[in-house]
């Protein structure tokens, strides 16, 4: 052993040796249907837009650490009530970073539910702060007895909620998360990274609940290379973010093409409409694939379950497609797989990967 190593191992925090790094495969060359992106591009109008505007960008200066237009284009899209804020980040990422560093004091707890988005509890992990996971119930509605008693037990200092859930893709009931705000010591942070393909929010709850904030990213919507997330809600809490923000963390280049393809919400959104369109259609051909079980979702991805998944994961890699293998990151997942809703010919590739694996599996036998 070097001595570099023995020193690495000395000083960085065994929590933090103990992880494995964030895992994105390597995905060129493959019809990538893995990480929720939207697949289209803007139209050719819309990029020469961009183009120009990026021509003149100022980027020999820092950014604006406020830039109070963008906010506002954002806040007008949601209709926000004047009393309430906006805190940008660089994706949701940074913000749950954020927000988790705000709140934790020793002792703290970060609680989510499980399986959901996995970055809660790494990034309490990261900060040495005690996660507390609340399973769901076998068809993944929340499991109200265990989260108020899992409440009540650990006093959460921050719950997070997918809304809709990643990876399982299904919306709550909007009244069973309302019931765990209110029973909240704690902030509740509503996170609607897939708002675009789902037909329910939190933002007009934001004055009903002090302890209530809604944080959305503009990744799922068509701006994944950009990263851009917000958090909305009262100002006396997003204050106190902005303290910790770093000053820079959203770059000129985000700010100047976000701006701009936030004037063009509706060419995004009328993108939204046709992946929840071709949702259905993925869905309904899915689910008449003998075997195969599909769950309903209010995402841009769909929640499957299928014997052998790894080898049908593996098999349709083979032919050219990534998706996410999610069979053995909870138990709760066990053979299930996970599709991002492509275009329309990435989604037959998909299809018929899927079935060319599974007829030769059921050949090898
Ligand atoms: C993708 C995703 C995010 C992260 O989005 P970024 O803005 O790209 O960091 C946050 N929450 C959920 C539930 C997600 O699925």
């Amino acid at each position: 052993m070097s001595s570099i190593s023995a020193l690495v191992s000395q000083l960085i925090r065994p929590e933090i040796l103990a992880l494995h790094a964030y895992h994105v495969p390597v995905s060129e060359g493959y019809v990538k249907l893995d990480a929720m992106e939207n697949p289209y591009l803007v139209p050719p109008a819309l990029r020469e837009e961009i183009a120009a505007v990026v021509s003149r960008a100022a980027l020999n200066r820092y950014p604006d650490p406020n830039p109070q237009a963008l906010k506002q284009k954002i806040r007008a899209l949601l209709g926000l009530d004047a009393d309430m804020g906006i805190v940008l980040g660089n994706g949701s990422d940074e913000l749950i970073q954020l927000l988790a560093m705000a709140v934790n004091k020793p002792g703290g707890t970060l609680m989510s539910i499980e399986p959901s988005f996995v970055m809660y509890k790494m990034i309490a992990t990261f900060l040495g702060m005690r996660y507390a996971g609340v399973q769901l119930n076998s068809d993944f509605s929340l499991d109200m007895s265990g989260l108020l008693a899992a409440i009540a037990r650990e006093r959460p200092a921050l719950i997070f909620l997918a809304y809709p859930n990643n990876p399982t893709g299904n919306l709550f009931s909007a009244q069973q998360i309302e019931a765990i705000i209110a029973a909240a010591p704690g902030l509740v942070v509503v996170d609607e990274a897939y708002y675009a393909f789902a037909d329910d929010s939190f933002i007009p709850h934001l004055a009903d609940y002090p302890n209530l904030l809604v944080m959305r990213t503009f990744s799922k919507l068509g701006m994944a290379g950009l990263r851009l997330g917000f958090l909305a809600g009262n100002a006396a809490w997003l204050n106190e973010l902005e303290k910790l923000r770093l000053p820079y963390n959203v770059g000129v280049l985000p700010q100047l093409v976000a701006g701009t393809l936030l004037d063009h919400h509706d060419v995004l959104l009328a993108q939204a409409e046709q992946i929840k369109q071709d949702r259905s259609q993925l869905a309904q051909q899915l689910s008449a694939i003998k075997g195969v079980r599909v769950y309903p979702s209010s995402a841009n991805f769909l929640l499957l379950r299928i014997a052998r998944a790894r080898e049908i994961f593996e098999g349709i890699k083979q032919r050219g497609v990534l998706i996410k293998n999610l069979h053995g990151s909870h138990a709760m997942l066990e053979n299930c797989l996970r599709v991002t809703v492509g275009t329309p010919e990435e989604n037959q590739k998909f299809i018929a990967a899927l079935q060319e694996t599974i007829t030769q599996l059921a050949q090898g036998e």
